[in-house]
């Protein structure tokens, strides 16, 4: 299963997550011999509770004995009595389960097919690779533990609102708008920021956007909602202007949105009345957005792109008909989704998709982002694949706008120390 051919990995020190030492790794293989050189690769990796099963029957049985789950599972697909993917469903069933590292020799695009079902099924994926995998993809994999486990989390938090409680909020301007800023990857500096509508309701709770945007929508609020986030983002724009700053500023449309022509109208009389240049705003409209009323959508879009106003084609990869409507529509950015970004490191398949999208953003001349980073392997992967920007928990997290200034200037401070104390002498 593993390649002992790149042995300067194994000597080199790999940093682990506490669970991986205390709690081990069990390898599913019904190779004996990849079994065997998984074991040692593991050991080197400073690992020294390794257990192993000829199948996944085998594996379940000896999962049930334990006393202690092991934290990862290194999990081959082709296996007699009880293959890999049925093992997965079969985690998917536990309270407690380790998170997954595939290995199979099938091809890409079917390794990528269990590791999209076995993250469907709520198991924590490391990564997904075809035999023999290098040790360091391994070494990667395992070294990712502990944000693998932190996506799980974040998805889980049901709240719960209605729509009288949204009217309420937007009628006293309850609803605020934080930024997440958005980095250049050639110099590391800031190249604009994102809004995010931000809500938490009268019991103090948070309610995700994913929640009160369908809601907006649904309730025919969508249009007093961006109307609101823009007032705002026009404010903290011209507030941060009069201290020296011009950040460009990326808004989110909805869909519903590009639909209705006044609100079109209403963007663009206010961005003047406030006179910020239009080439300061980029709207993001998500690709599913765009098949929901064709010709209105493309009236919005090129009258706001007309205007001087950026338009980005947002979560890129996850709509329709994609090739179709970046032919058709007057983009400059094309912003790639997370789970190509996330995916990307670990799974080649995606890597290449991720590839594929970088390079068609620059042919086309216009501006690609990534979106979502949250390690470091993926923000080399994203400089080393050209992309232009990108955004994510690794480099910084949505903040309220009078905390923006003060980030940007930490984050240059701490770039003039890291050149200080790496340059010689
Ligand atoms: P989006 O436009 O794709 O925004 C990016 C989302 O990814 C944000 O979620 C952001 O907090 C989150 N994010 C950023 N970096 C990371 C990362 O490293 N890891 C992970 N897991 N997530 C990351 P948020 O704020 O919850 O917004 C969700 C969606 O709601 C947005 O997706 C956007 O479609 C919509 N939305 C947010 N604000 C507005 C708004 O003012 N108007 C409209 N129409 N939609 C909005
Ligand atoms: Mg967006
Ligand atoms: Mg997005």
């Amino acid at each position: 299963m593993i390649s002992l051919n790149t042995s300067a990995h194994l000597n080199a020190s790999v940093s682990l997550h506490d669970d991986i030492q205390q709690l081990g790794v069990i390898v599913v293989d019904d190779s004996s011999m990849h079994r065997y050189s998984a074991h040692l690769c593991l050991r080197a990796f400073g690992i020294n509770q390794v257990y192993e099963a000829a199948n996944g029957k085998l594996a379940m049985e000896q999962l049930a004995q334990l006393p202690q789950m092991p934290a990862v599972m290194l999990l081959d697909l082709e296996m007699p009595v009880m293959d890999g993917i049925e093992v997965l469903q079969q985690l998917a069933q536990l309270q407690h389960k380790p998170a997954v590292v595939l290995a199979s020799s099938s091809d890409e695009v079917l390794i990528s097919a269990v590791a999209t079902m076995a993250e469907a099924l709520g198991v924590t994926l490391l990564g997904a690779f075809r035999k023999p995998v290098n040790p360091a993809d391994l070494a990667d994999a395992l070294g990712s533990y502990n944000a693998g486990v932190c996506r799980l989390e974040q998805t889980h938090t049901p709240v719960e609102t209605d729509v009288e409680q949204l009217k309420t909020a937007l009628d006293r301007a309850t609803i605020q708008v934080y930024y997440q800023p958005k980095i250049e990857l050639q110099t590391m500096g800031i190249a604009g920021v994102e809004a995010l509508a931000r809500w938490k309701n009268s019991q103090g709770e948070w309610i995700p956007p994913t929640v009160f945007i369908p809601l907006a929508e649904e309730h025919g609020l969508i249009g007093d909602l961006t109307l609101s986030v823009l007032e705002q983002i026009l404010q903290d724009m011209n507030g941060w202007w009069e201290l020296g700053q011009f950040i460009p500023v990326a808004i989110n449309l909805s869909a519903k949105s590009l639909a209705e022509f006044n609100l079109a109208n209403e963007i663009i009389q206010r961005v003047i009345r406030q006179g910020i240049p239009a080439h300061f705003i980029t709207f993001e409209i998500t690709e599913s957005a765009l098949v929901v009323d064709l010709p209105s959508a493309l009236a919005t879009i090129s009258r706001l792109r007309l205007k001087g106003f950026g338009i980005s084609i947002d979560d890129y990869g996850t709509g329709f008909s994609s090739m179709q409507q970046l032919s058709r529509f007057p983009f400059s950015e094309l912003k790639i989704d997370r789970s190509f970004v996330q995916g990307a490191p670990a799974r080649s398949y995606i890597g290449n998709i991720l590839k594929s999208a970088i390079e068609m953003g620059q042919r086309l001349g216009i501006t690609t982002v990534a979106e979502g980073v949250e390690t470091e392997a993926e923000l080399h992967l994203l400089k080393s694949l050209g992309c232009k920007q990108a955004q994510g928990f690794l480099l910084a997290r949505p903040m309220p706008g009078r905390e923006l200034l003060g980030w940007i200037e930490q984050d240059s401070l701490r770039k003039q120390t890291l050149c200080q104390t790496s340059s010689p002498g």
